[in-house]
C-alpha cells in the first residue's frame, strides 16, 4: 500500500544572495507520524520550516499539503487548511491568564469580531473548549494563572495549547525543548507523544535523545541538502551523518 503522505516538498530551494541555504530538498511526511528534521547548525532546518509554512518564499520547488499545492499560498491560508506552526513564547500574551490566551486563539480561529463573545453563551462555550485544550496539555490547574507567571516549560505547553486551538491536522514545532530542564523535557515529550495521536508532527529538535525516543522518521540536513533519512537507528549509524555532526 502506498504511504499516506500529508506533506511533501519537491526540489525545495532557497537562495540568499547566491547562497543556497536550502538546496533541492525533497521531503515526505507520513500522516500521523512524528517526523524530525535534524542537522548541524546552519544546515537549513529553520529556513526549511519557514519555506514549508510560506513565511519565506521558496526560490524554487513545490509544496503539497493534503493533496493541495500550497506553494503559492499565504501563511494564514495555510494555517486555515490545518498546517500550523508553533510560535515562540512571545506569541503568548503575558498579562492574560492561560485560559484567556487559549480562548483568544480559539476566537481568532473562528474569525469572530470582538463584540461577538460578549454573548454569555458564546463566552462559556469558548471557555469550555479552552479548558479542554489546557487539560490536553496538562495545564488545567493553571487556567487562571497569568502567562507571565508560568514556569518556562509550562509556558511552552501553553504555546502548544494556543496552537492546538487552531485545530491543526499537522503541527510544525520549532525546537520544542530549547532551553528546558530535564523535568520539562520529559513533560513536553509526553505531551508531544499525546498530541501526535491524532495529528502529524514535524519538529526541528537539537536534543537527540528526544529525537530518538519520539520520532518515527528523521530527515538529516547538512549544508542545505538532505544527507540521510530513516529511523533513528539507521540515521545515527550513517557515517555521513556522524561526519556532519563532528565539530558541532
Ligand atoms: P539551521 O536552522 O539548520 O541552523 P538556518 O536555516 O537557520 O539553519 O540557516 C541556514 C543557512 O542560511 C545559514 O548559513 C544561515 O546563515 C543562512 N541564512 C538563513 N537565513 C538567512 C537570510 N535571511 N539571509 C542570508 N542568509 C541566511
Amino acid at each position: 500500500m502506498a504511504e499516506d503522505v500529508i506533506l511533501s516538498a519537491a526540489g525545495l530551494t532557497k537562495e540568499f544572495k547566491g547562497f543556497l541555504a536550502v538546496n533541492n530538498v525533497d521531503l515526505k511526511v507520513a500522516r500521523g507520524a512524528i517526523h524530525a528534521l535534524i542537522g548541524p547548525n546552519g544546515a537549513g532546518k529553520t529556513t526549511c520550516f519557514n519555506l514549508l509554512t510560506k513565511f519565506l518564499q521558496p526560490t524554487r520547488g513545490t509544496i503539497v499539503y493534503n493533496g493541495r499545492d500550497i506553494s503559492a499560498m499565504q501563511p494564514a491560508d495555510i494555517a486555515r487548511l490545518g498546517l500550523v506552526r508553533s510560535f515562540q513564547i512571545s506569541a503568548v500574551f503575558p498579562h492574560m491568564t492561560a485560559l484567556e490566551n487559549v480562548r483568544i486563539a480559539l476566537q481568532r480561529q473562528r474569525g469572530d469580531s470582538f463584540d461577538f463573545w460578549r454573548s454569555e453563551r458564546v463566552l462559556s462555550t469558548l471557555n469550555g473548549r479552552a479548558l479542554e485544550l489546557l487539560d490536553e496539555v496538562g495545564l488545567a490547574e493553571f487556567a487562571d494563572a497569568l502567562a507571565v507567571e508560568l514556569p518556562y516549560g509550562r509556558k511552552r505547553a501553553l504555546e502548544i495549547a494556543t496552537t492546538l486551538a487552531l485545530n491543526p491536522d499537522m503541527l510544525l514545532l520549532d525546537e520544542p525543548m530549547a532551553g528546558m530542564a530535564q523535568e520539562d523535557i520529559e513533560r513536553i515529550s509526553g505531551l508531544i507523544g499525546r498530541i501526535s495521536k491524532n495529528r502529524t508532527i514535524l519538529m526541528v529538535e537539537h536534543n537527540l535523545s528526544v529525537v530518538a525516543s519520539l520520532s518515527d522518521r528523521i530527515t538529516v540536513l547538512a549544508r542545505g541538502q538532505v544527507l540521510a533519512e530513516g529511523d533513528y537507528a539507521a540515521v545515527s549509524k550513517d557515517p555521513r551523518v556522524i561526519e556532519a555532526y563532528i565539530g558541532e
